[in-house]
């Protein structure tokens, strides 16, 4: 990506995005996507799976003495997840802003949360919290055989090269 600026290193953040059981359910797939293509985003990896408890004890690691940690990872079993990586400047905080409060009921119209569900149980959305948690995330779910760095031919229209 030689032919980027300063900035290419901030154009490469990347994140973990899941379309929960529920927003698979519930048909939410490609228009979840779509929150994030649109928002201008680089889509860098994709895959359903079904969700291990083995996966998701680390990836919930600090939920693990919560109340509703059981019903959580019974949640989060419950079907296919749609994981993704999505790449772009700021893309973490983006993110979170994008997915909205973790509590659908604080969540603003608008928001993929605000949008599309009502109760915390069945928020339809994972989002990284933060670059550090990113990356352990991304690792956690994706070989690195899985993402793939490519270049989109629009660039121009979203940063300044
Ligand atoms: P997130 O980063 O916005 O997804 O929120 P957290 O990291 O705090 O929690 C992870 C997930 O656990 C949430 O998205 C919910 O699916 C679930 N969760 C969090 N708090 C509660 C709660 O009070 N009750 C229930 N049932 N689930 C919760
Ligand atoms: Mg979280």
């Amino acid at each position: 990506y030689a032919r980027y600026n300063s900035n290419s290193a901030g154009i490469r953040e990347r994140t973990l995005i899941a379309v929960k059981p529920d927003g698979v359910q519930r048909r939410l797939i490609g228009q979840i996507i779509q929150r994030f293509e649109i928002r201008g985003f680089q889509l860098v990896g994709l895959k359903m799976l079904q969700v291990s408890d083995e996966l998701l004890s680390q990836h919930y690691m600090s939920l693990c003495k919560k109340s509703f940690y059981p019903s959580l990872l019974h949640y989060m079993t419950s079907g296919p997840v749609v994981a993704m990586v999505w790449e772009g400047n700021n893309v973490v905080r983006s993110s979170r802003m994008l997915v909205g409060n973790t509590n659908p009921a604080e969540a603003p119209p608008g928001t993929i949360r605000g949008d599309f569900c009502i109760h915390i149980s069945r928020n339809v959305i994972h989002a990284s919290d933060s670059i550090e948690m990113a990356q352990k995330e991304i690792a956690l779910w994706f070989q690195s055989s899985e993402l793939i760095e490519w270049e989109c031919c629009d660039h121009g229209n979203f940063y300044q090269l």
